[in-house]
């Protein structure tokens, strides 16, 4: 028996793609986790008849439970609440000890910001946030809005009524599961494993055909489901499975492993992201980019804690600036071109030297959609990945897409080459 669940998720800015929708996919991702079947995610603006016409709509499709997100503030636009109690049939009630706790959060908060501000009228306006419908369950604001859990009626799912912005939403959802009403709510559900793993360098075309072998060598291969999808020039492959089919999971990634032994290059789902960033512990990192214009320097930076080994970058665009920033050899550019190995090369050495850095990376390409020729085609892209005590490793490689996807796939491969030397010198 399978347990499903619908999503709604309010805002006329999520609605209009002013501001792209972070909840459903993390609510989906959770659900899948907690073994529970997602049918359907819905949005619609923040108008009371929108959202109740949804609610109605996922209850008639048989939804076990109904998770909300947004319209839970102080203002005028914010009616999830009021419509989840019209459309369970319960009254709206204030929760006085509710109410003391959100002032109490406003008092600190606004104690915090200092300045002149009317107390009473703002806890007027807020007062709203402490109405809930009668019976529900509260969930303790993590901004200033509370979340609420309905329980299931006859002929209606569980509801759990969740704040829009991400930040508070995401730390309510553990414990809007304990609750009894959605613990009754999903008791039926089968519990899942999900595994990812990760290959760099491998057409999606070879793995179907890999997937067909073990289709037919590996017993038990019917339970898997497997989804591949290529990101950022990777391939994930992510499989849900029973219990049961622990077996035959293990006997596809021992193929996988067999198959494409330098392709795969995560099988616990860390990202190239993590790998690198363990492997850059102890050292100190710096960039030299061309094409992708520190997008591989503000990649690296994107973890907590990278500081600790990023020593910087140096966005070395025109031929002048590689020249005078890297001390990069100007007849190395005439003689070889500003896209080749030599000056790639020489840009990665040269970041090395000027931040005193024992690992770097040097990148330079043409993004496009100007500036190919038949020799050097756009997405002609060259690497240089040095490290201290090494001989400074090269490559060029031509990466399809627009500009974007060049710039961007860039980053990846950039990573990748990084990895594998990093590695290569561990290993002696
Ligand atoms: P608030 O008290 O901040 O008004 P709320 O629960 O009423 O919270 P909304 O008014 O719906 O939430 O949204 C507030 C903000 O939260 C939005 O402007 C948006 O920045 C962010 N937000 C809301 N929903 C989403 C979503 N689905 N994905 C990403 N961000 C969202
Ligand atoms: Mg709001």
């Amino acid at each position: 028996m399978s347990v499903r669940a619908g999503i709604v998720v309010t805002g006329t800015e999520v609605l209009t793609g002013r501001v792209q929708d972070l909840n459903g996919p993390w609510i989906a991702d959770r659900l899948l986790e907690l073994g529970v079947e997602l049918a359907y995610v819905t949005q619609c603006g923040d108008r009371a008849a929108d959202i109740e016409a949804e609610l109605q709509f996922l209850a008639a499709q048989g939804v076990d439970l109904i998770i909300t997100s947004g319209g839970l503030g102080p203002t005028a636009d914010d009616l999830t609440v009021a419509t989840v109690a019209h459309f369970a049939g319960r009254d709206l009630v204030l929760d006085t000890a509710l109410e003391a706790r959100i002032a109490e959060i406003l008092r600190t908060l606004m104690a915090a910001r200092g300045g002149e501000v009317d107390f009473e009228a703002v806890m007027a306006a807020n007062r709203k946030q402490a109405m809930v419908p009668a019976g529900a369950q509260i969930l303790d604001p993590v901004g200033t809005a509370p979340g609420v859990v309905v329980e299931p009626g006859p002929g209606r799912p569980a509801i759990v009524v969740l704040p829009g912005p991400p930040r508070e939403l995401q730390p309510m959802w553990p414990r809007a599961v304990e609750t009894a009403a959605v613990q009754q709510a999903i008791a039926g559900r089968t519990v899942y494993r999900q595994d990812t793993v990760r290959m760099f360098g491998l057409a999606e075309s070879g793995l179907a055909e890999t997937l067909r072998e073990a289709e037919s060598r590996i017993e038990g291969f019917a339970e898997l489901e497997i989804t591949t999808c290529l990101r950022r020039g990777e391939l994930e492959i992510v499989t849900r499975y029973e219990s049961t089919a622990s077996d035959a999971y293990t006997a596809l990634i021992d193929l996988l492993r067999d198959r494409y032994p330098a392709e795969l290059f995560s099988e616990d789902g860390a990202l190239i992201d993590d790998q690198v960033a363990a492997l850059l512990a102890g050292r100190t990192f710096a960039t030299a980019e061309s094409c992708t214009a520190g997008l591989l320097a503000a990649r690296i930076a994107d973890r907590a804690g990278s500081s600790a080994y990023l020593a910087g970058g140096v966005v070395s665009y025109s031929n002048q600036a590689k020249v005078d920033l890297l001390g990069v050899d100007p007849a190395l550019i005439a003689d070889h071109g500003a896209v080749s190995e030599p000056v790639a090369r020489a840009m990665a050495e040269g970041a090395l030297a000027r931040f005193g850095a024992d690992t770097a990376v040097g990148i330079t390409g043409i993004a496009g959609p100007g500036g190919g020729s038949a020799e050097k085609p756009v997405g002609t892209v060259c690497f240089g990945v040095a490290l201290a005590g090494r001989p400074t490793l090269v490559r060029t490689v031509r990466l399809p897409g627009d500009r974007t996807d060049v710039r961007e796939r860039s980053t990846t491969v950039a990573m990748h080459l990084l990895r594998g030397e990093l590695l290569a010198q561990r290993s002696g």
